[in-house]
């Protein structure tokens, strides 16, 4: 629908239009909505001129001579204080009188269709999602009071026009022979409250921000503001380290060199480019602030999220680096990205393709890898226990020290699963706070005895881990030290002069019961030991010594639950024999050698809590000595 009217500001006729009912409903959304970074509505436009330009380089390529061939291919964008306005400028394929109508007035041809459909299935949501969004051109509208668009169209023969709007329902198109050169001119005729836009540091941020990497030379005031390629873009094999390091340093706001960087791309199920990259340092070492996720998603080239929070899992917080998408058509807009499912998939397919970059570091740079692992396999436990999608790239990720491996050496959960023992159905592991302390526990001795590998967990986050991984390659992670443990027999050793007999090993068992009362809930004779006298396993199996400590730390005042614990003997070891031939003799000294036995044993087992009684006892033992 159309009437003449007659333009103030030149006397060829004007015609007036009215918005299609959607875009009206759209505009009053756009107008109303109390949106804080209306900032984005720079992103759109600047996408749109870059479309319009690559649109136009393609023509060239194709079509026969486009109007005003010379024209440079750049995107000019001029903020005027005085003027409160702002332009910005193309030189793309620009759009004929009919088009203008046609792409500005119809949502036929806009993203925006996308941005309506959400919102319609979103309910109250709005503000929110024009942010995500982005609502196209009319994005303009959160800023202007007055929006003219000049457009001077590629075909040689077509005259220029200038659309003009306020936004309120109704826009105007009317000639404009002024226009000579070819592309779009949009004049922001900003809202008072929206000032900021025509001063010119505040645009640079935005244009830095979200343009950094549009593929023409964006220039303000002269100077060009987008430096930097949009390398995940370009052929690995034509870029060099230098590029690679400049772009993350970049990027990534970030000052070192990367310690490892996967870029990639994929053309299905989703077409996807990625260049990531792994810092050298572990953000959150020494108790430093949760890293933000900080992959960028970009589409075409353009910033969607700086910080998407859904893009790719918590434990890949320490990653760096951009996730281009264009899996759509052109036609369709970015918008659309912000699909939350879409999203998913995306993150999907990059972390299984990081995953899979890992385990071949793993393999072709093993010392790299290792050194990567005990800066971030932090992250990689944290994504074992947690993340069912990627658990098992995962768990095959994890390294640990054994009584197999030298100190500072790690093995795999797969390495260790091919020196299993004949008859082993477990994998076995000892939590402490070092190697050394675990080394030098009376637990390990069974194992040795029996060749059995023991994979040590000297982090916090390990017994955690290993209760949440539970198994691997059908195998079992088992903690040498819970009662859980079924161990194959041990070889048993030659008998000596002075073995006690099964029947003594029980009386005395049984004495020591009586003897030590609540404190264990059951002694007896052990296969688990060598060359220690005697051992505590914990009678609760949840409650291990780190569970303990941690129970402890959050209920402070609540009074101590006492350590319960089955104590197993060595029936070959001295002291066992001594205090079974003392026994019957000297009960005073015998009943305190059984409780130092069960307090050593504690200590050992990390559950010794009291030294109090200890000290008093151990000197009336020095005494008798
Ligand atoms: P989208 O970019 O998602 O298609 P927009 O609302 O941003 O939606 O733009 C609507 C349409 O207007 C575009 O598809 C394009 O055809 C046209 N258009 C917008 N800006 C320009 C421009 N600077 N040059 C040429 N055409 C443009
Ligand atoms: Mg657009």
């Amino acid at each position: 629908m159309s009437t003449e009217t007659t333009s103030a500001s030149n006397q060829a006729p004007a015609q007036s239009f009215e918005f299609q009912a959607e875009i009206k409903q759209l505009l009053d959304i756009v107008i109303h909505s109390l949106y804080t970074e209306k900032e984005i509505f720079l992103r759109e436009l600047v996408s749109n001129a870059s479309d319009a330009t690559e649109k136009l380089r393609h023509l060239q390529l194709t079509e026969k001579a486009a109007h005003d061939p010379e024209r440079a291919l750049e995107i000019t964008v001029t903020p005027d204080e005085k003027a409160k306005t702002l332009v910005i400028e193309d030189a793309g394929l620009g759009m004929t009188g009919e088009e203008l109508v046609k792409f500005l007035g119809t949502i036929a041809h806009s993203g925006s269709k996308n941005f309506l459909k959400a919102l319609q299935e979103g309910g109250q949501k709005n503000s929110n999602l024009i942010g995500q969004f982005g609502v196209g051109f009319y994005a303009a509208f959160m800023v202007a009071k007055k929006v003219e668009v000049f457009s001077r169209s590629w075909q040689p023969e077509a005259p220029a026009h200038v659309w003009t709007s306020e936004g309120a329902g109704t826009y105007t198109l009317a000639p404009a022979p002024e226009h000579t050169a070819r592309g779009t001119k949009i004049v922001l005729h900003l809202k008072d409250d929206a000032e900021d836009f025509s001063k010119k540091w505040r645009v640079e941020e935005i244009l830095k921000k979200y343009s950094a990497f549009v593929s023409f030379p964006i220039k303000l005031e002269g100077e060009q503001v987008n430096k930097v390629q949009a390398l995940w873009l370009r052929s690995k094999s034509e870029i060099k380290d230098e590029e690679y390091t400049e772009f993350y340093k970049f990027q990534a706001h970030a000052y070192d060199d990367p310690r490892l960087r996967l870029h990639f791309s994929a053309d299905a199920p989703l077409q996807i480019a990625s260049l990531l990259f792994v810092p050298k340092e572990n953000p959150e070492k020494f108790g430093m602030q949760r890293a933000e996720p900080a992959v960028a998603l970009y589409c075409r080239k353009v910033l969607i999220d700086a910080r998407p929070k859904d893009l790719l899992p918590e434990w890949l917080r320490f990653l760096k680096g951009v996730v281009d998408s264009e899996d759509l058509p052109l036609n369709i807009s970015r918008e659309t990205m912000q699909d939350k499912a879409l999203l998913e998939k995306i993150g999907k397919t990059v972390t299984s393709r990081f995953l899979k970059f890992l385990a071949d570091e793993a393999k072709s740079r093993p010392e790299g890898y290792d050194e990567f692992f005990k800066e971030f396999g932090i992250f990689l436990k944290e994504g074992a226990a947690l993340d069912w999608t990627h658990k098992d790239a995962l768990t095959k990720l994890l390294r640990f020290e054994s009584t197999f491996t030298e100190a500072g050496k790690t093995t795999s959960l797969a390495d260790y699963v091919t020196r299993l023992k004949e008859g082993q159905t477990e994998i076995y592991y000892l939590v402490g706070p070092s190697r050394a302390a675990i080394e030098s526990g009376p637990y390990l001795e069974g194992m040795k005895a029996r060749g059995l590998e023991v994979l040590f967990c000297t982090e916090a986050v390990d017994e955690y881990v290993m209760n949440n991984v539970r198994e691997f390659d059908g195998k079992k992670l088992v903690a040498a030290d819970s009662p859980d443990a079924k161990l194959p027999e041990a070889p048993k050793p030659p008998a000596a002069e002075g073995d006690l007999t099964d029947e003594q090993v029980k009386d005395l068992a049984t004495w020591l019961k009586e003897t030590l009362g609540e404190r264990v809930t059951e002694v007896k004779a052990s296969d688990r030991l060598v060359d220690s006298p005697a051992l505590a396993i914990s009678a609760d199996r949840m409650m291990t010594p780190q569970m303990r400590r941690m129970m402890k730390a959050l209920k402070k005042d609540a009074p101590d639950e006492p350590v319960k614990v089955s104590l197993e003997l060595n029936p070959r070891h001295a002291v066992i024999k001594r205090l079974h031939s003392i026994r019957g003799s000297d009960t005073d000294r015998a009943t305190l050698v059984a409780e130092q036995i069960l307090d050593n044993a504690l200590i050992a087992a990390g559950l010794f809590e009291d030294p109090s009684k200890m000290v008093a006892r151990l000197y009336k033992l020095l005494e008798q000595a």
